[in-house]
């Protein structure tokens, strides 16, 4: 085993890429963006901890002007009636460019010894007996021992493997977030007390927007769960103007469409020479789309694991997957089934939810976390006043729970029957989300 390729520069592929090289493997990244051009035009929330980790320093050595606290957040029900304040504080999240995030790994990569190649778009894999021995992509066909998979959520490796993988390949409804997002000028000076404003079901739609006045723009973020399009968007923007006047016309960053994946992780994400990480394995946390550490995180975990059997064989990529599941991907697996609920719900119950506290700031902050008993009860007593709504929540919660004891016990050994059972009885506690017309 000697030649790894990584199929896209997602943040885990570079992280375990980094590793690799150091541990003697002849890695290349292939990466479709050109140089100097990856990563968003816009900042996102991380915890620090693990990128400090990943570049060999400690947090506090991270340059002081890369990061800033996300402020307080103001998230507001669907009929914007209830405005519930999150407060972040001092040690919350952190917030930072993403072209500067991507470029620190990227130069961490190299300084490794990772080659990378710019401008080759990846289109599928390459398959011989049943293993992936390399990539076809537009500068060729590239032999490797092991495919890295970091090319995000709609990933054409992952979507172009052979069915007798058993890996899933395509996002069901639901699973994956449209957005589209930029940073407009302000038309005024103005600076309201809780700069980032968070809508849920906005205008009625399944899925969020933002805007964000904390800083000298205006961040705009527009998302639901089916494909956007400029109308759709200009028809958004313009209901915010009404209620932010202070809106702008002026681009200042991003301006375009991007995916989220926001679903528990794929249960099987490796096959012989092949494994997944990050977004192509839709390692984010569902109820709010965060995938940076969970990525950082998983890359560190497959670059081990590769390291310590020396093996591309799926035999062992199989322990990356289990190890992963029961770090992370059970509790994705809870929080999956709380968001599949809420998306099943109609918006007036969203409204009952913020109206009746029984979603509060502490649910807000953590992602839906805040399941202690007498938390629950209390919740229990005032979602009694709609008893239908509060039990499709905590049907949502029940089947999340069970989802993620199963993620938490996956199959010692990777033998593709029992992993198919247990992944069928992971899909069967899956609330089904329907789309509904917009
Ligand atoms: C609007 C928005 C807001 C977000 N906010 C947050 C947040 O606040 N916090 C957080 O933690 N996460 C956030 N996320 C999610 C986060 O971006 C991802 O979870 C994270 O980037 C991990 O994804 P990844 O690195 O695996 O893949 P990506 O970031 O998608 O990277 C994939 C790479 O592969 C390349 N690539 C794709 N296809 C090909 C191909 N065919 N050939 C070659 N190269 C290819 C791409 O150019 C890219 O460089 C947000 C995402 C969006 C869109």
């Amino acid at each position: 085993m000697k030649k790894i390729l990584v199929a896209g520069a997602g943040h885990g592929g570079l992280v375990a890429a980094a590793k690799l090289s150091d541990a003697g493997y002849d890695v290349t990244v292939l990466e479709k963006g050109e140089e100097g051009t990856l990563g968003h035009d816009w900042e996102d929330g991380f915890g620090l901890a693990n990128l400090a980790k990943v570049l060999g320093i400690k947090t506090e050595e991270l340059p002081s002007d890369f990061w800033r606290p996300r402020g307080d957040g103001a998230f507001f029900s669907p009929s914007k009636r209830k405005k519930i304040v999150v407060h972040y504080g001092p040690t919350g999240q952190r917030v930072v460019w993403r072209k500067t995030l991507i470029s620190m790994l990227l130069a961490h990569a190299v300084n490794h010894g990772v080659r990378i190649e710019y401008g080759v778009e990846v289109l599928a894999p390459i398959v011989e007996n049943n293993r992936v021995t390399g990539l076809e992509t537009s500068a060729g066909k590239y032999e490797a021992d092991l495919v890295i998979d970091a090319a995000g959520a709609f990933s054409p490796v992952r979507m172009n493997l052979p069915d007798s993988f058993c890996i899933e390949k395509t996002p069901k409804d639901g699973d994956v977030f449209y957005g589209h997002r930029g940073y407009y000028s302000k038309a005024y000076e103005y600076q309201p007390d809780i700069g980032f404003e968070v809508y849920l079901y906005h205008e009625r739609e399944q899925g969020l927007s933002w805007f964000d006045t904390s800083r000298e723009g205006c961040d705009v973020l527009i998302g639901r769960v089916f494909p956007l399009d400029d109308a759709k968007v200009e028809e958004q923007h313009a209901l915010f103007r009404k209620d932010h006047p202070w809106f702008g016309n002026e681009l200042l960053h991003g301006g375009y469409y991007a995916i989220i994946p926001v679903r528990r992780p794929l249960t099987l994400m490796v096959a012989d020479g092949y494994a997944a990480v990050g977004d192509s394995a839709f390692m984010t946390t569902p109820m709010n789309g965060m995938g940076i550490d969970l990525s950082l995180l998983a890359g560190g975990i497959l670059a081990d694991t590769i390291i310590k059997y020396n093996s591309a064989d799926a035999k062992d990529l199989w322990k990356y997957n289990r190890a992963y599941h029961i770090l992370y991907g059970a509790n994705n697996a809870r929080n999956h089934g709380l968001k599949g609920a809420l998306l099943a719900l109609p918006f007036e119950a969203i409204d009952f939810f913020f109206e009746n506290g029984i979603i509060q700031s502490a649910d807000l902050q953590g992602a839906g976390d805040n399941t202690s008993l007498p938390v629950l009860l209390e919740k229990f007593i005032r979602g009694m006043k709609h008893p239908k709504w509060f039990f499709t929540l905590l049907g949502g919660l029940m089947k999340g729970t069970a989802a993620a004891k199963l993620y938490r016990n996956p199959p010692e050994e990777y033998s593709l029957p029992e992993i198919n059972a247990w992944s069928e009885k992971i899909g069967s506690k899956d609330v089904k989300v329907e789309v509904r017309a917009h």
